[in-house]
């Protein structure tokens, strides 16, 4: 075997113990294997690959479920012997490739899974484990399975063999996704579900719109012009002859005497009349009935680990950095756009309105992540918050929309005033970095109300383009 090859270990799964590996396998193409009748032992001086033989697929679904659930080995390489047969939603990573392939697989998978540091502890989080089984798989895509019997039509096996039986999937991959540790790839599916259990398994059924009642039929009527009567048909037959039930007209001519009312249904409860009734939506999981317009609407989506996720699996810290300007006036994004617009609203009526803003975008991170550490530039940014926080005021507002970006709110502050901020804010920047060796690159844009006679009265639109002017500045 040449040197830059590695040297690991097959291990086989059958579900016949006294079943020994076949000819295909122990030709000399395959050299390196043991044969583990129905164990995920591996020896731990070498790295082992498995691979499930058989045409069982409740056996291969089994032992995939073993594997993933298994604390050494759920991001261990495992393939199939034989795809046809086999039941592993995703759970494995396919079909057995050709030697020489796998020896490439082997040594990428390798290399990937020593980006990977482990927590000292050795306490690892569900995230951990499934960041690592989708960093050493950089094609990852996690698919949803669509399964008529399940309650919420689609399921991410993946997802439920890492977050285990206590975890609710759905929930977990909302979290997931605003962590940005995964990112959409394709959209599936869309589709309406139950507001109290989430089940997709709905069935929508008419009711009177009267009563609600569901014993309503069609029934062809007919409207009496005398005396407005509506009424079955069969109730204006008498001797075969059309005669109103009400009154005891004699109706003789369509659009004279009588016609068809557009009301053709009628409830058998109540009796009413009605050109349409009302829809009402039943859940088979949690028997509660709701309107359609009620529903959840859910998009069911494919997804793949983000490069932020890339950046927390490889670090082991899946703390955000920018959490450190929380002892700022931090407040949610929304509400800080709902508060610009506002203070925009007023600085285009009322010439005293002062504000201003300022956007601060760190523009090396990435670079800083890699050359000192995550807890270093946790640390970095620590300090520079603090700084930061000592320049502010109590009404001064902060969020962050994009990726290593902050904006500051400052109410009654004007050009001068914010000009006066920038300068001691990049005072700080410089003291911040004389305590420490690296340079933490921080780019600002300001915007004032009484630099600019007329603005738009959009907020994101002004964060916009300072986001742009901030990007260039880089
Ligand atoms: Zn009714
Ligand atoms: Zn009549
Ligand atoms: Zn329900």
């Amino acid at each position: 075997m040449p040197d830059n090859q590695q040297d690991y270990l097959i291990i086989f799964l059958s579900p016949e113990p006294s079943r020994t590996p076949g000819e295909q396998w122990q030709s000399d193409r395959y050299q390196q294997f043991a044969y583990f009748n129905d164990s995920l032992a591996a020896p731990a001086d070498r790295p082992a690959v498995y691979v499930i033989d058989g045409k069982d697929p409740s056996y291969t679904k089994e032992t995939l479920q073993q594997l993933r659930s298994h604390p050494d080995h759920y991001a261990d390489l495992c393939f199939v012997s034989d795809p046809v047969g086999s039941s592993d939603d995703g759970l494995s990573d396919g079909k057995l490739p050709d030697p020489a392939s796998l020896q490439g697989t082997v040594t990428e998978s390798q290399q990937l899974n020593l980006l990977f540091k482990t927590i000292e502890d050795g306490q690892q989080t569900h995230e951990q484990w499934l960041m690592r089984f989708l960093l050493m798989r950089p094609n990852y895509v996690i698919k949803p399975l669509h399964q008529w019997s399940h309650a919420r039509r689609y399921r991410y096996p993946i997802l439920e063999v890492f977050g285990g039986p206590m975890i609710d999937t759905e929930g977990w991959l909302k979290r997931l996704v605003s962590q940005r540790i995964l990112q959409s790839v394709e959209l599936i599916d869309r589709q309406k579900e139950c507001t109290f259990c989430k089940s997709a398994q709905l069935s929508f059924i008419d009711v009177c719109p009267n009563c609600s009642h569901i014993d309503i039929n069609k029934q062809i009527s007919l409207h009496c012009f005398t005396c407005g009567n509506v009424a079955a048909q069969d109730n204006f037959m008498n001797n075969g002859v059309l005669v109103c039930p009400n009154c005891s007209t004699r109706l003789r001519h369509i659009g004279a005497d009588y016609d068809r009312p557009l009301e053709n249904y009628r409830c058998n409860s109540c009796t009413h009349y009605f050109i349409e009734g009302d829809v009402l939506c039943r859940c088979a999981i949690c028997e509660q009935t709701t309107s359609p317009a009620e529903l959840l609407q859910n998009d069911i989506r494919s997804w793949k680990l983000s490069d932020h996720g890339r950046l927390t699996a490889m670090h082991g810290n899946s703390d955000d950095l920018f959490d450190v300007f929380n002892q700022l006036n931090y407040v949610p994004y929304e509400l800080f756009i709902h508060d610009l617009n506002w203070l925009l609203i007023q600085a285009n009526r009322y010439e005293a309105t002062n504000f201003s803003v300022l956007g601060l975008y760190f523009t090396n991170i990435p670079e800083l992540i890699s050359e000192i550490g995550h807890q270093d530039v946790f640390q970095l940014l620590e300090g520079f918050s603090g700084h930061i926080r000592s320049l502010t005021r109590r009404t001064d507002l902060c969020a962050r929309a994009v990726e290593n970006t902050i904006w500051l709110l400052l109410p009654h502050t004007d050009y001068e005033g914010v000009k006066g901020l920038e300068s001691r804010i990049k005072v700080a920047a410089q003291l911040t970095q004389q305590q420490e060796d690296h340079l933490l690159v921080c780019e600002m844009v300001h915007f004032s109300s009484s630099e600019s006679s007329s603005v738009a009265e959009d907020a994101k639109l002004l964060l916009a383009q300072m986001q742009s002017d901030l990007i260039d500045a880089r």
